[in-house]
């Protein structure tokens, strides 16, 4: 159960936030070539009110054809690693640093991360998590702001400020990298079953230095330069997602 600070956004508003965020998300051009391949806008999808907020890297094709992250091999692994510490899917919040899929799987683009980081950044200041797990190096370097890889970082907690909030970032190891190497998901693992320690920390103290949230609950205002588009083929699965939180 979430224990409510007197900061947070109560948890109505948070979920239409989010919907808003999601139906801007859904028309954005920023990134011309992923946007004329994308399939769906795989937003992010779980609990509006989490704790505990998850962020990969980019949607695959699974993910693209379904418009919900983590739905392929490697998101079956983190439902397990999961489960293995007592949670499911319903109990998180599953984002990526990409909204759109990279066509052939390549890696996000420098320009592509910072088209479509504004979402990001606004999916945390709406959920508010007290942990935010990055899965891999996308996620952790673009978070950290620092170009120090996964492999230095994994299963070191750390305090971070991000936007108006201070989260626990907690840098794991991708499933994706784990499912063919047995070490490695030996060390996911180990690192995944110190979640609910951190968990049980809650949220770090809040800096009163931090400004005030400007968040778009009444949908005034949007990440800059998301530009509405049509609904195209790919709206029924795009609505769906409205359900996914
Ligand atoms: N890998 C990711 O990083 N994200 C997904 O949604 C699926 C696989």
């Amino acid at each position: 159960m979430r224990m409510m600070e007197s900061s947070e956004i109560p948890a109505p508003q948070r979920r239409e936030a989010l919907k808003e965020l999601l139906v801007q998300a859904r028309g954005c051009e920023r990134c011309p070539e992923l946007a004329a391949t994308r399939k769906t806008v795989v937003f992010g999808a779980g609990n509006a009110n989490a704790e505990l907020m998850f962020v990969g890297e980019a949607p695959g094709a699974s993910e693209d054809e379904q418009g919900v992250p983590f739905v392929g091999r490697a998101g079956k692994l983190l439902e397990k690693l999961l489960e293995e510490i007592g949670l499911q899917r319903s109990d998180v919040f599953i984002a990526n640093v990409l909204k759109c899929r990279p066509p052939g799987n390549r890696d996000p683009l420098p320009v592509e991360i910072s088209n479509c980081q504004d979402y990001l950044l606004r999916q945390v200041e709406l959920i508010e998590p007290a942990v935010i797990c990055t899965l891999g190096n996308f996620s952790t370097k673009l978070l950290r702001g620092d170009p120090t890889g996964i492999s230095r970082l994994h299963g070191q907690p750390e305090v971070l400020e991000l936007g108006a909030r201070a989260v626990r970032l907690y840098p794991i190891y991708h499933p994706a990298a784990a499912l063919y190497t047995p070490r490695m998901l030996e060390t996911l693992r180990e690192d995944f079953a110190r979640l609910p320690e951190l968990l049980a920390m809650g949220a770090p103290e809040q800096s009163a230095a931090l400004p005030e949230p400007e968040l778009a609950l009444d949908g005034t205002s949007e990440p800059a330069a998301a530009t509405p588009g049509e609904d195209g083929a790919d709206a029924g699965a795009e609505a769906d997602q409205l359900g996914l939180f």
